[in-house]
């Protein structure tokens, strides 16, 4: 429903030009916006506690009367506190405030006030620095806490929000969920959940509150979802008449291991059935999920349709493109690669070539998106390391043929709870075995004073004909220092410890044909030492490497580590994974540990899960999806289990949301993708 809500936010008194862009920091522009921007906390001024029982390990609320007015203790220039005591009959407390005349100026003697913050000083003698004061009459109630940007308190922003509240209020009548589910749920309505989560009556309207926004949150997310999956619903056009699996196996240079062949049969399979397939294929990093596709792919093409084959970065597209060509090439496929580097007149005739049904597989990067890129006769869309792509650009690619096939592989093991939500659209296989022959990387964390040791034991083993990786200290200021750091570190390795060896650099702001020519330097081991910032995290093979040193190891995320470890290990060389840090704080110590400790993708992932929460996995940066705003999978999975119960039900009766009690579901569900559509690669 169009109406106050899309109003920008200047629209609210007091909100001027600097006020929206502070505002916009925090991703509000709209009214809309400021009442979904919900409190990360409350601040309880409803129960009052005694002074001589005031805890000293929170803040809590105090009634007191001033037993004296402020006085001003000019401590240096620039900080004047202004002290004074208050009483509750219990005992008495000292109080100050520091630097604000107008606050110090409101505290009359003789007055009565509510204290919020924390008590410090011993039991004999209590105090509290500088509290926020209200008057008991107005003051007692629970009061927000938002999340705070420069120039932006939380108490500026909850003006804002009962403001916001006054000028849309008609508006919170409108429910996007229809009052049956409400009460089959037991949910409030949205007027009293926006009001009382901002506003709370008590502490028991906030849960309340909290419970529905919640499901409200995880119903659209998963109506979307399963949106996307109904598709599997239609029927399939892209009948997969005859299995080449035999053929294809002719071909490999090796045996497919078991969970590769159940994997691969899985998706024949699908695609034999009556529906299009809509598969993932989760494994580890190096349990050959390449092959799976390559055998899925080969299928398809040899029953006269195209592939597409898409992966989030120039160096993978290559890579693929390069092995697909060798594999699938002996049995008669064409392929072409499709980045955005191809000149104009390589691109013209990639483009010519693919629609007209010369080429068989297509390999490229989101360029594969693009307008202009038709193809003859697609059939199945395979997108690598999707993790890198949103949901939005999966179904851009597969529009472009009629229903065609999709597969989806990814290297980032998920908890199974986890996987619910975030791949709620898919079916999933799991490749729970490596190849034969592998031993699993050792791992060791060591601090930077014994690097030297490090870097020698990488030479003892370049001796012995092997490479290795090195992976730079990560900036944290974007891509420009990032480059001026890898560079500068670079040299320090080429004029230092490795002077006289053959280094590469390889990083994100390289050409493409720069990129691929060191590459392809290393693929042939005519460099020694890849030095190399995140850029190889992603999916890059080369066996003969069997030693990784990564700088400020603690800088990163368990499954990004484990990422990145997985580039060694690849070959039949015993190989090696050190780990690079000075820091002490527990959680970082804890992440090193974990990595340590095994090699086993899915435990990585709990384990990750159990540290750092959900966050990560379920960023939008790593799935594809949108940030929640209130959920949180750490407790709210029993909620979510209703949720996606609820969103089935819903879908089974209005597939396409057509009803009018789903208009406003609907509305929200295609909000949430065009949102995640715009957000796009990282
Ligand atoms: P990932 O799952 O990380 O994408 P890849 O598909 O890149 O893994 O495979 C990793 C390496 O293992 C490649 O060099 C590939 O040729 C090899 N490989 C894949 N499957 C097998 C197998 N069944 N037996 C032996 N080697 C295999
Ligand atoms: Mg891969």
């Amino acid at each position: 429903m169009a109406g106050k809500s899309e109003m920008p936010l200047r629209y609210l008194k007091g909100v001027g030009e600097r006020r929206a862009e502070q505002f916009a920091r925090l991703e509000i522009a709209t009214l809309g916006d400021l009442i979904e921007f919900y409190p990360r906390g409350y601040e309880d001024w409803t129960s009052i506690v005694s002074i001589q029982e005031a805890p000293f390990d929170r803040p809590c609320c105090i009634k007191a009367v001033a037993l004296g007015e402020p006085v001003a203790h000019h401590v240096r220039k620039g900080l004047t506190l202004y002290k004074f005591s208050v009483s509750d009959g219990s005992s008495i407390m000292r109080v100050t405030i520091f630097n604000n005349k107008y606050a110090a100026a409101k505290i009359k003697a003789g007055k009565e006030y509510l204290f919020f913050g924390q008590v410090g000083g011993n039991f004999t003698s209590r105090e509290m620095a500088s509290p926020l004061i209200e008057q008991p009459e107005s003051g007692q109630r629970i009061r927000p806490i938002y999340r705070q940007t420069e120039g932006l308190n939380t108490r500026y922003i909850e003006i804002c929000v009962s403001r916001a509240l006054e000028a849309i209020d008609k508006e919170l009548d409108y429910d996007p969920l229809p009052a049956e589910m409400r009460q089959k749920y037991g949910l409030c309505t949205r007027r009293f959940a926006i009001e009382n989560i901002h506003f709370p009556q008590n502490s028991n309207a906030i849960s309340i509150a909290r419970k529905r926004l919640v499901f409200e949150e995880l119903l659209i997310l998963q109506l979307g979802l399963l949106k996307i999956k109904s598709r599997s619903r239609s029927a399939n056009t892209v009948l997969i008449a005859e299995d080449y699996t035999e053929d294809f196996i002719c071909l490999l240079p090796f045996r497919l291991t078991e969970a590769q062949s159940r994997a691969l049969s899985e998706c024949i399979g699908d695609m034999r059935g009556k529906h299009p397939m809509n598969r993932l294929v989760q494994g580890d990093v190096g349990s050959g999920k390449t092959a799976v596709a390559a055998g899925a792919a080969y299928t398809v093409i040899k029953n006269g349709y195209q592939a597409a084959l898409m992966a989030p970065t120039e160096i993978l597209a290559e890579q693929h493109a390069a092995s697909l060509s060798a594999l699938l090439g002996k049995g008669g496929a064409r392929i072409g690669l499709l980045t955005a580097s191809l000149t104009a007149a390589q691109r013209r005739k990639i483009l010519a070539a693919l629609s007209s049904g010369e080429i068989d597989l297509a390999v490229g990067t989101h360029a594969l998106l693009s307008e202009g890129v038709e193809f003859h006769r697609l059939g199945l869309v395979i997108t690598d390391e999707q993790h890198r792509f949103g949901v939005a650009q999966r179904a851009k690619l597969a529009a472009k043929g009629a229903n065609p096939h999709i597969l989806v592989m990814s290297a980032t093991p998920i908890p199974r709870s986890l996987a619910l939500i975030i791949y709620g659209d898919l079916d999933i296989s799991i490749l729970d075995q490596l190849p034969p022959g592998r031993t699993p990387v050792a791992t060791y964390a060591i601090g930077s004073d014994k690097r030297e040791r490090a870097f020698n034991y990488i030479k003892k083993h370049i001796a012995e004909g092997r490479q290795a990786y090195i992976v730079c200290p990560l900036v944290e200021n974007g891509e420009e220092s990032d480059l001026a750091s890898a560079t500068e570190y670079m040299k320090k390795l080429s004029e230092g410890p490795f002077s006289g060896y053959k280094l590469g650099l390889l990083h994100g702001r390289m050409k493409s044909s720069e990129k691929e020519k060191v590459m392809s330097m290393f693929v042939k081991n005519e460099i020694s030492v890849l030095v190399s910032t995140t850029v190889i995290e992603v999916g890059v093979d080369v066996p003969n490497a069997a030693i990784m040193v990564i700088e400020n190891a603690e800088r990163f995320g368990l499954a990004q580590l484990h990422q990145l470890r997985g580039r060694v290990g690849r070959g039949r060389h015993k190989s090696t994974c050190i780990l690079i840090s000075d820091a002490q704080n527990e959680e970082a110590v804890t992440r090193l540990k974990v990595l340590c400790s095994t090699n086993d993708g899915f435990k990585i992932a709990d384990e990750d899960l159990k540290l750092r929460g959900p966050g990560d996995f379920f960023g939008n940066r790593q799935h594809g999806l949108p940030d929640l705003k209130i959920a949180d999978l750490k407790t709210d999975m029993s909620i979510l289990r209703t949720a996606q119960a609820a969103a089935r039900k819903v879908l089974a009766s209005d597939p396409d949301l057509k009803l009018p009690q789903h208009s406003g579901l609907s509305k929200k569900v295609a909000d949430l993708f065009e949102k995640v559509g715009e957000q796009g690669l990282n």
